[in-house]
C-alpha cells in the first residue's frame, strides 16, 4: 500500500481501478528492406480504410445525436482520408527513404502541420489540426494502439494521467470515469473547475504518478484531504467504503436546505448562483442544489467540451443560451463571453504562447477577433428574449476596452434591427473584476456597467503573482492573503457607492473560511460549481452579517494570512462549533 498527497482539487471518494492515460504516442524509427516497402505501402492502405471508416462512424453517431451540422466538420477528415498528394507523398517518401510507414506519415503529417499554420486563409490555417489527428489515427492504426480518448472508456476506472486538458476532462464519460489524478495544476486550474463541476472526485499536482501507478492497480481517490491510496489494504479499503457512505449521507442532509432562504440569522440576504461550463451535464445538478440563477456561464466550453474543429455558429450559440435562459425563467442567467486562452487553448484559433495567462486571451481575443466576437453577442441578443439574461466581460483591465465594447455592441444592435430581429434593449451588462489594475479603477469602471463579478481566481494569480495551474507554487495561491481582501473590499466599496451589485464567482465562493469574510465585506451574491451551494448556504444561515462585518474590519488590519486564518478559525470555533463543513474546505496546500 502505497500513500501519495496531492491538492484536494474535487471533493468525494472514488475507488476503483487505474488506467493510464498517455496522450503521447511513442513512434517507432527502423529502416526496413527493398522487399519490404510494398508490404508497407499496404500496412498504409489498410489503415487509411480503417481511419476513414472510423470517422465515418464517428460522424454518424453525431449526426444521430446532436444533428447533420454538428457532424459536418468530419466531412474534411473523411475527405482528407483520399487526399492523392498525401497518399502520394507518403508512398513516394517511403519507397526513397526506406523507413517505417509510420515514421514517414508522422513526418509528412507534421510538414503539412506547419505548412497549414503558415496559410493566410483562415480556412487552412484552421485545417492544421485536423491534418494532426488524421496522422494521430494513421499512426494509432498501424500500431495497433487503441485510442484511448477518455470519452471512449466503457469500463469504470480511474484516470491517471500527467496532466489533462480542459477539452480530455470535458469529454470523460462520467459513468465510467470515478475520479482522476494528474502530475500538473492547481486547484482553480479549468481541469479541477470542471471535474467539480461534474461531481468527479480528483486529486492533481502528484509528482510522477503516471510512472508509479500501473494500470489495474486498485486506487483510492480521497478528494476530501487531496490524497490517494494506491493498492490500499483491507482495513483502509473498508474505512474509505465506510467515510464515502457517510459523506453520502451528508451530501444527502443538506438537500433539506434546499428551498429555504440563503439570508443571515439578522436578515442579510446573499444570492447564492451556479457556475456552469457544459449545460447538458449540469444542468440538472444547478437545479436540483437550488441555485437562484447562473453567475457564470462560462461560454467557450462550448467551443472547447466538443472538441469542435470549427467555431459554433450564431444559430447553435443561439439555441445553447436559449436552453439555459428558459430552465430559468424566474432568476438572472449571467453568460459571460467567450474567455479562451490561458489553460484553455483551441487549436487552430488561439495560439500556445510563452505566458498565456498574460497573453492573448478573453476579451483582448475577442476585441481583436469582431468578426468571433460580434457572432457570440449577435446569439446573445437574440436569445435575450427567453429570459433574464446578464452578459458579463472577462478580464477587463482598462476602461477604453469596456467602450470598444459598447462601439461593438452598439453595431450589433444596430444591424439585429435593420434585419427586424427581436432582442431585449435593456440587457443589463457587467465586467468582470480579475485583475488588479481593474480593481484599481472601479470607481471609473463602476460608471460604464450595471453589475461587477470578481472572479478571483484569476485575480489571485495576477495579484501574488502565482500561476493558478502550477502546483509548484500553490503554496502561494492564497485566497486570504492581506493583498486580497484590500482588493475585495475596495471592489465591494466602489460598486455599492454607484448601485451596483457586486458577485463573487471565483472558487473563493465556496471556500468556507472565505465566504464568513466575504459577507463581512458586504458581498451581495455568490456563485460557485452546485455542489458547494447548499453547504455555504448552511453557513449563510448561521452567521450574523453585523458579526462577520466586525469581522472583517479586523482582518483588514492583519499582517499576512496566517494571521487572517487563524482568526477565522478561531471565530469558527465560537461562533459555529455546532457545524460540520467539508467540502467547501478548499484551498488544501500540497
Ligand atoms: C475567475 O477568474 O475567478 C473566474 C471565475 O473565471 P475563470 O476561472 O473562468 O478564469
Ligand atoms: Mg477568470
Amino acid at each position: 500500500m502505497e500513500i501519495y498527497e496531492g491538492i484536494a482539487a474535487s471533493p468525494g471518494i472514488a475507488i476503483g481501478e487505474a488506467f493510464i492515460y498517455n496522450q503521447e504516442l511513442l513512434i517507432p524509427k527502423y529502416s526496413i528492406s527493398e522487399m519490404q516497402v510494398e508490404l508497407e505501402i499496404d500496412r498504409f492502405y489498410v489503415a487509411l480504410r480503417k481511419t476513414k471508416e472510423e470517422y465515418e462512424k464517428l460522424r454518424n453517431k453525431i449526426v444521430a445525436e446532436m444533428s447533420e451540422d454538428e457532424g459536418k466538420f468530419l466531412d474534411t477528415h473523411i475527405l482528407m482520408t483520399e487526399d492523392q498528394s498525401l497518399i502520394q507523398e507518403v508512398v513516394e517518401r517511403l519507397r526513397e527513404e526506406k523507413k517505417n510507414v509510420e515514421w514517414i506519415i508522422y513526418q509528412v503529417v507534421d510538414s503539412l502541420f506547419k505548412k497549414f499554420r503558415q496559410m493566410e486563409d483562415e480556412y487552412f490555417r484552421d485545417r492544421a489540426v485536423d491534418v494532426l489527428d488524421i496522422g494521430r489515427k494513421l499512426i494509432q492504426k498501424l500500431l495497433s494502439q487503441k485510442n484511448s480518448s477518455l470519452s471512449d472508456i466503457s469500463k469504470d476506472v480511474i484516470v491517471i494521467s500527467s496532466d489533462l486538458t480542459v477539452s480530455d476532462t470535458a469529454s470523460m464519460n462520467k459513468k465510467h470515469v470515478f475520479g482522476f489524478v494528474t502530475e500538473l495544476g492547481g486547484r482553480t486550474s479549468h481541469v479541477a473547475i470542471l471535474a467539480r463541476a461534474l461531481g468527479i472526485p480528483a486529486v492533481l499536482g502528484i509528482k510522477d504518478i503516471s510512472h508509479k501507478i500501473n494500470t489495474g492497480d486498485m486506487v483510492i481517490i480521497d478528494g476530501l484531504r487531496g490524497r490517494i491510496i494506491v493498492n490500499p489494504n483491507e482495513e483502509t479499503t473498508m474505512d474509505y467504503g465506510h467515510e464515502k457512505t457517510n459523506y453520502e449521507k451528508l451530501e444527502n442532509s443538506y438537500l433539506a436546505l434546499k428551498d429555504l432562504p440563503s439570508e443571515t440569522l439578522d436578515g442579510k440576504k446573499i444570492i447564492l448562483k451556479a457556475n456552469m461550463e457544459i449545460p447538458e451535464q449540469e444542468i440538472d445538478s444547478v437545479i436540483f442544489h437550488g441555485a437562484e440563477g447562473i453567475g457564470l456561464y462560462r461560454s467557450e466550453f462550448l467551443y472547447l467540451s466538443k472538441k469542435r474543429k470549427v467555431l459554433p455558429t450564431e444559430e447553435q450559440q443561439f439555441n445553447a443560451y436559449k436552453f439555459v435562459l428558459e430552465k430559468f425563467p424566474n432568476h438572472n442567467v449571467t453568460i459571460r463571453t467567450l474567455d479562451l486562452g490561458g489553460d484553455k487553448v483551441l487549436e487552430g484559433v488561439t495560439e500556445r504562447e510563452s505566458n498565456p495567462y498574460l497573453g492573448w486571451r478573453a476579451i483582448r481575443f475577442c476585441l481583436s477577433r469582431p468578426d468571433i466576437f460580434k457572432i457570440q453577442l449577435r446569439a446573445l441578443y437574440r436569445a435575450s428574449i427567453f429570459g433574464n439574461l446578464q452578459i458579463m466581460f472577462p478580464m477587463i483591465t482598462g476602461a477604453e476596452e469596456v467602450d470598444q465594447i459598447n462601439q461593438i455592441i452598439d453595431q450589433v444592435k444596430k444591424d439585429l434591427r435593420k434585419e427586424n430581429i427581436n432582442f431585449k434593449e435593456d440587457v443589463p451588462v457587467g465586467l468582470m473584476i480579475e485583475t488588479p489594475g481593474a480593481v484599481l479603477i472601479t470607481d471609473l469602471l463602476a460608471k460604464k456597467s450595471d453589475f461587477f463579478s470578481i472572479g478571483t481566481n484569476d485575480l489571485i494569480q495576477y495579484t501574488l503573482a502565482c500561476d493558478r495551474g502550477n502546483e509548484k507554487v500553490a503554496y502561494l495561491y492564497e485566497p486570504l492573503h492581506p493583498a486580497v481582501l484590500k482588493l475585495l473590499k475596495m471592489t465591494i466599496d466602489n460598486a455599492h457607492k454607484e448601485n451596483l451589485k457586486v458577485s463573487l464567482c471565483g472558487e473563493m465562493s465556496s471556500d468556507i473560511e472565505s465566504v464568513i469574510a466575504l459577507v463581512g465585506l458586504g458581498i451581495d451574491e455568490l456563485s460557485m460549481g452546485p455542489i458547494s451551494i447548499l453547504e455555504v448556504k448552511e453557513i449563510i444561515r448561521s452567521l450574523k452579517y453585523e458579526e462577520t462585518k466586525k469581522l472583517s474590519e479586523e482582518l483588514l488590519k492583519m499582517k499576512d494570512y496566517f494571521e487572517i486564518k487563524k482568526r477565522i478559525q478561531n471565530w469558527m470555533k465560537t461562533n459555529l462549533k455546532n457545524h460540520i463543513f467539508i467540502k467547501s474546505s478548499n484551498f488544501k496546500k500540497k
